[in-house]
């Protein structure tokens, strides 16, 4: 078969594969158990034939989103999970051990925050550094170090990790080195390129992309030495090493934990995964041109968003993401404009939490999803009170524009 692009694989990767009837859509498999004529068979899938048992281990339907992933990735295998969040929690505990130390980003999203709390508990060590510079990242390694955590950019502050420079790093110190590639999606970014030993993308985001299904996922992109690691147990040493960690995570976090993806959210997402790269490339361009509009208005005291010059990691984030920039903002009102009575004049933009959706959607940020955090750790991450997060989204430019002007225009005058 000839090499195709990003979307011709998406579109027909489920057709390739064995689908009745000449279908062009994995149908959605509802069974939770699988029957075998032969009682050998059924033992053999057991024992690591590939094959389906029981449907919290996966199903033919999740088995097609997890192909289409894998190929988003450019991965050497790739699992689902009922939630970005319970990719993450298997990922961590399966993969890390009390008396491990974890390295982090300081503005890491706030449930991934929370999550590193009740890891602490568990006696796992966490230090959460500036991603944005790489040497902070190097200097925080202690003999413990197994693994670098950090997202492609930050919400809602909106900096740019060194993906390149903590790449390099991990190699050089055997780290597995995790990317959160969520807000960037694998059409801005493949972290592979980028040294990555493992993907998560929050598939509720971009990937299923209209905020009517979650789930989460991982990604193994074969760069990582597993026969290094110290924490796979002997039972998943059994086959070809670069397949350990993956197993270790499938077993130990999906089939024991049992955050399973159910197959009609991953059929929602498989359908969505056919336009990312439509969508993703319309949000950008509504993104760039709202920031610009926004950055230019005398109501409005500043914007964080990666493709205006002033980022401070705009030329990082032109080379690593191709000069797309994503769907998120930050936008502080000017002194005098109350951030409630602006978001709630707004027309077009929905107030409510959630990003990547195909819809703009706009939230007071310290008041809303980092409330719980308190004043103190709001600072540390460069929260302002008055931020307001926007998560762009595929509506007419001019339509979005012309929201915002109105309501700053009717702040300013009342
Ligand atoms: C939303 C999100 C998650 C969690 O994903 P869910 O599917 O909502 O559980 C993790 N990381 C980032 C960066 C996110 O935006």
């Amino acid at each position: 078969m000839a090499k195709h692009g990003f979307t011709t694989n998406i579109l027909h990767c489920d057709r390739r594969g064995s689908v009745e009837h000449g279908a062009v859509h994995k149908p959605i498999h509802t069974s939770s158990q699988y029957a075998y004529a032969d009682s050998r068979e059924l033992a053999a899938v057991f024992q690591g034939k590939s094959g389906y048992t029981y449907a919290r281990q996966g199903t033919p339907t999740t088995d097609a989103l997890e192909k289409k992933i894998n190929l988003m990735e450019d991965g050497l295998s790739s699992l689902t999970f009922s939630t970005g969040m319970a990719a993450l929690s298997a990922l961590f505990t399966t993969l890390l051990r009390a008396g491990d130390h974890l390295i982090s980003s300081q503005y890491i999203f706030g449930n991934t925050n929370s999550l590193f709390g009740t890891l602490q508990l568990l006696g796992i060590e966490i230090t959460l550094v500036d991603p944005t510079d790489a040497k902070a990242v190097a200097q925080a390694i202690k003999p413990n170090t197994r693994m670098v955590f950090t997202e492609t950019i930050a919400n809602p502050g909106t900096q740019v990790a060194d993906l390149e420079g903590i790449g390099k790093i991990c190699q050089e110190h055997k780290l597995v080195y995790v990317v959160d590639n969520t807000l960037t999606s694998p059409w801005l970014l493949q972290p592979r390129k980028v040294g990555a030993s493992f993907v998560m993308n929050s598939l509720s985001k971009h990937i299923g992309g209209h905020a009517h299904a979650l789930g989460g996922s991982l990604t193994d992109t074969g760069l990582f030495d597993w026969t290094t690691y110290p924490n796979i147990l002997d039972i998943y040493k059994k086959s070809a090493p670069a397949g350990w960690g993956m197993l270790q995570i499938k077993k130990k976090g999906l089939r024991d934990m049992g955050a399973t993806l159910a197959a009609d959210a991953a059929h929602r997402i498989a359908v969505g995964a056919e336009t990312l790269s439509l969508r993703l490339d319309k949000i950008c361009s509504n993104a760039m041109a709202l920031a610009t509009f926004l950055s230019n208005h005398p109501s409005v005291a500043r914007v964080s968003y990666p493709g205006l010059k002033n980022h401070p990691q705009h030329e990082r984030a032109k080379k690593l993401f191709g000069a797309r920039y994503s769907m998120l903002m930050g936008v502080e009102l000017a002194p005098g404009i109350d951030p409630f009575d602006f978001l709630n004049k707004l027309e077009v933009v929905i107030l409510a939490t959630h990003v990547g959706d195909t819809r703009t959607l706009a939230l007071p940020a310290a008041h809303t999803i980092y409330y719980e955090m308190g004043p103190q750790l709001r600072a540390q991450m460069g929260i302002a009170d008055g931020l307001i997060r926007l998560s762009v989204g595929i509506e007419e430019e001019q339509d979005l524009i012309d929201d915002f002007a109105r309501a700053l225009d009717s702040c300013a005058t009342s």
